[in-house]
């Protein structure tokens, strides 16, 4: 059998999951110097993942890193196998047999859970939905949202907090020349939100946001960032953790509540947005549907950079209809693959999957949030995919090279043995031009396709 990497015999990789790690893991292996095919699978018609349906509408320039996933795309070395399940269309055993190596890189699919009573009242969501919903994942397509409501309360205060809260807190306007989602516009024109309540459960010093995220915060047009002088006093621990130099961003974070603080209402704009801190949900009320909101107010116990919040057993309550639990992803199982459940996590060793007793499992490779938790901006996940891959260049000797792997082939054969339709590259770029020519009518730069079946009807 000719040596494993070259032209005679390349290296089979599956990828599973076309979000960003998925893409860097498939340009570290086509740039590097041995012979691959890389097969990307992805679960919906459409790749990029978060790109497409995380990255808020109103931050296009985000996007514009689809365009270099598109050249790794143009590679002879690539092809994307989209519509399919991994897991019940075809299973991680089969990738197995028909690649040499399989890397996951499903990403987290769903949210940390808050643990508190009432959670799951109608009227409590997670930002999970609310973020497919105006991006128009298939998923969430038909989710509905009651915006009916004065106010509206969001738990936590990391980047995705700031998306949900910015969505609710802008214009149609403001909105209306994006890519969000038509129906998710429709809906909120009708929305009768006043208040926007951001509420973090450490200090100011200690909220997740980045710069800039918050800074879009003061430029709203109809819409003030309202946080009271009071609020910004700190405990000693936290001004240390602000005197740090590495710690540059929070400090930024700070100024610009200090900023806001000091900022005049203007009573002409129809929204509030109040950034509170050092308070935490400890129930949610209502009969039938959200009532209201219990918080526990909070301090901070231990060591800078090291505090947590504690409840102190003093509690307000907030009246509301709506709330939206943005507190973090969390990953999916996926069957065939070993998965932490504390962590929601797969366990690894710098990308080589790992049974729960740490040995490393021959052949599996994983990469990006499913990987290391969902941490990070986008271009993180670039290091961390170079670093598996790395790994499975390295292993290359150890994988079995005893016979040849049908690749691709073997994929197909399974899938159209259960009529499962699938999507290649030159598939997915008609619904995209679909897509792009529908926006330019509305002068949005692209009005996506939100159910499976439309973007199929596109082929
Ligand atoms: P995150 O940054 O980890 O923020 C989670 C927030 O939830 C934190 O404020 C956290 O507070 C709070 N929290 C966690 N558990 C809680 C609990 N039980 N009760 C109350 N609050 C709780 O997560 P994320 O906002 O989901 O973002 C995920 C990643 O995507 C981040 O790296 C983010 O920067 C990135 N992202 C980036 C962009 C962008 O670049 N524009 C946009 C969206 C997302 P503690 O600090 O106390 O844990």
């Amino acid at each position: 059998m000719a040596k494993l990497g070259s032209e005679e015999n390349p290296l089979l990789v599956a990828i599973v999951g076309s979000g960003p790690s998925g893409f860097y893991a498939a340009e570290a292996l086509i740039k590097s110097d041995i012979s691959v095919k890389v097969d990307l699978l992805e679960r919906l018609p459409s790749p990029y993942g978060l790109v497409r349906s995380g990255v808020a509408p109103d931050h296009q320039k985000l996007k514009q890193v689809i365009a270099l996933y598109q050249k790794t795309a143009d590679s002879p070395d690539f092809n994307l196998i989209a519509n399919v399940n991994v897991g019940t269309d075809i299973s991680v055993e089969e990738l197995c047999q028909s690649h040499h190596a399989v890397i996951m890189t499903s990403g987290a699919e769903t949210d940390r859970k808050l643990g508190v009573a009432g959670e799951d009242l109608n009227g409590s969501y997670t930002a999970t939905e609310f973020v497919g919903w105006y991006n128009g994942h298939p998923d969430y397509r038909d989710r509905q949202f009651d915006l009916s409501h004065d106010v509206a309360v969001i738990i936590g205060q990391g980047n995705v907090a700031a998306d949900v809260s910015r969505i609710l807190s802008k214009t149609v306007d403001e909105l209306k020349h994006t890519d969000i989602a038509q129906h998710a516009l429709d809906i909120l024109a009708e929305s009768k939100i006043k208040e926007i309540h951001v509420i973090g459960r450490r200090g100011p010093a200690q909220a997740k946001f980045t710069p800039k995220e918050l800074r879009e915060f003061g430029e709203l047009s109809d819409c003030n960032s309202i946080v009271r002088a009071e609020d910004l006093i700190l405990n000693p621990e936290s001004e240390i953790e602000l005197l740090e130099k590495s710690n540059i961003a929070s400090k930024k974070i700070y100024d610009q509540f200090c900023e806001f603080s000091k900022r005049e209402t203007d009573p002409a704009k129809s929204r509030n947005c109040y950034f509170k801190f050092l308070m935490g949900p400890k129930e949610l009320i209502g009969t039938t549907k959200l009532e209201k909101v219990i918080l526990e107010k909070n301090q901070l116990s231990g060591e800078p950079f090291k505090q947590s919040a504690r409840g102190t057993g003093e509690t307000i309550e907030l009246e509301t209809g709506i709330l939206f639990r943005s507190i973090g992803y969390r990953g999916v199982p996926i069957a065939g693959v070993p998965f932490n459940e504390s962590w929601g996590t797969i366990p690894n060793e710098k990308g080589r999957i790992t049974d729960n007793n740490c040995n490393i499992i021959p052949q599996l490779y994983t990469a990006g949030w499913i990987k290391r938790g969902p941490s990070g901006i986008i271009g993180t996940n670039r290091a961390c995919s170079v670093e598996t891959v790395q790994c499975l260049l390295e292993d290359i000797v150890k994988l079995d090279n005893s016979e040849i792997k049908a690749g691709a082939e073997a994929i197909y054969t399974i899938l159209d043995r259960k009529n499962i339709r699938h999507i290649c590259y030159d598939n997915w770029k008609k619904i995209d031009i679909k897509e792009i020519e529908r926006g330019k009518l509305k002068g949005k730069p692209r009005e996506k396709y939100t159910y499976i079946a439309e973007m199929l009807s596109e082929i």
